[in-house]
């Protein structure tokens, strides 16, 4: 019967990263994912690698700037390993702020925060005098980067396993042994649990994970460069892939795991867009679709190890999954192989549930 060092349960970017980490270091590991790798929120995202918004929690600062610094290295990584083309931007984003948070006052304006006058960044914009800023950012295709990772965790020998879903974490004397699912069962010592929205699903421990919708529009525009950086307002943003979409989100919705879009919340993101954007009205409609990000009550990741001996967590990135993949592998791992991880994941403790 085979065994396992490790067996990572999701095949999202979360699960991926860390297990193409570990197997770097030695581990043995397989991916046990429940329907096909990388099809679920890490498929659904945007990709804006946002490290410093107003929405960013504290608590989650030195995490995020210290992923957004890793993601160059992280990107070339995986396009070397699986050969497949990552489109990873850097032109950076282009911030509206709600009208409550325009501070203007004499001898400054937000113009002073733009590097050029709004109309030379971006001429399509609706309106080139509004109030923003300049924000030094990357964007990724999150399908892209995904896919990569797959391919490069196969490479690098991580075995996956797909189409059957974990029902259970196995025990033995109190400590973990392996999986069950469906058809079958796994064993390995250490398992963690990168489950996403439905992480909470798993016996033995209930993560308070939960769906958090979003719908997403994508856009073909007839000029390949109608665009250059993220756009954000406070209705919606823009994303530009080097291939011409443009990507335009999104909901926070409490839907359940429902993942049906609407006519009327695309149709509104789709005005919305032209509003921002004229020549939009233009461009073709390619796709639309909704994902399901992996919420937690107080909005941070559950990273760390559990009550139970060789289980171990690591989701609920809600909105930042994407940008976050880099550094949680990397502190994911040093804590499974039994160091001290670079980062203090106290705040992130899946303990801070344990009276819920
Ligand atoms: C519309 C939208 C826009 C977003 N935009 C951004 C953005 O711009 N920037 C950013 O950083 N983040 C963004 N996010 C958030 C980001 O997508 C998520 O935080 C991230 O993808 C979470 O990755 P994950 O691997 O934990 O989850 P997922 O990608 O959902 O992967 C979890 C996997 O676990 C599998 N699974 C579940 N249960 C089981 C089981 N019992 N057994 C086996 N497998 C199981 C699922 O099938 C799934 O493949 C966005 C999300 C959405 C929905």
């Amino acid at each position: 019967m085979k065994n396992w060092d490790v067996i990572v349960i999701g095949g999202g970017i979360i699960g991926f990263s860390l297990a193409i980490e570990l197997r770097k270091k030695g581990s043995s590991v397989l991916v046990v994912e429940r329907g096909e790798p990388g099809r679920e929120a890490s498929y659904a995202a945007g990709g804006m690698l946002a490290d410093c918004t107003i929405e960013t929690p504290s608590a989650l600062q030195p995490l995020a700037t210290a992923s957004a610094r890793m993601y160059p290295e992280f990107v070339h990584e995986l396009q070397v390993e699986s050969a497949l083309p990552v489109d990873l931007r850097d032109q950076g984003a282009i911030v509206f702020p709600p009208p409550e948070h325009v501070y203007e006052r004499p001898g400054f304006t937000l113009a002073k925060l733009l590097p050029a006058p709004l109309a030379e960044l971006e001429p399509a914009l609706a309106e080139p005098n509004r109030p923003a800023f300049y924000v030094k950012e990357r964007s990724v295709d999150p399908r892209g980067l995904t896919a990569a990772a797959l391919a490069a965790a196969k490479r690098r020998g991580v075995d996956i396993s797909s189409g059957d879903a974990v029902t259970a974490v196995n025990l033995s004397d109190g400590r973990v042994s392996g999986v069950t699912t469906k058809r079958t069962s796994f064993h390995a010592p250490k398992v963690v649990n990168c489950a996403g929205a439905w992480a909470g699903q798993i016996a033995p421990h209930a993560f308070p994970t939960r769906p958090v919708k979003g719908q997403m529009l994508c856009l073909i525009s007839p000029a390949r460069e109608l665009l250059k950086h993220v756009i954000r307002s406070p209705e919606i943003y823009l994303i530009p892939r080097s291939d011409g979409r443009i990507l335009v989100g999104t909901t926070v919705e409490e839907a359940g795991f429902d993942k049906r879009t609407d006519v009327t919340t695309i149709q509104r993101l789709h005005r919305a867009a032209i509003a921002l954007v004229p020549e939009l009205r233009n461009a073709k409609i390619l796709e639309d679709w909704a994902g399901l990000r992996p919420g937690t009550p107080d909005s941070l990741p559950i990273l760390g190890a559990t009550a139970t001996p060789g289980y171990y967590v690591a989701t609920g990135h809600f909105r930042d999954g994407i940008l976050l993949a880099p550094i949680t592998a990397h502190v994911m791992a040093q804590l499974i192989e039994g160091k001290s991880p670079d980062h203090d994941l106290a705040n992130f403790s899946p303990a801070r549930f344990q009276n819920e």
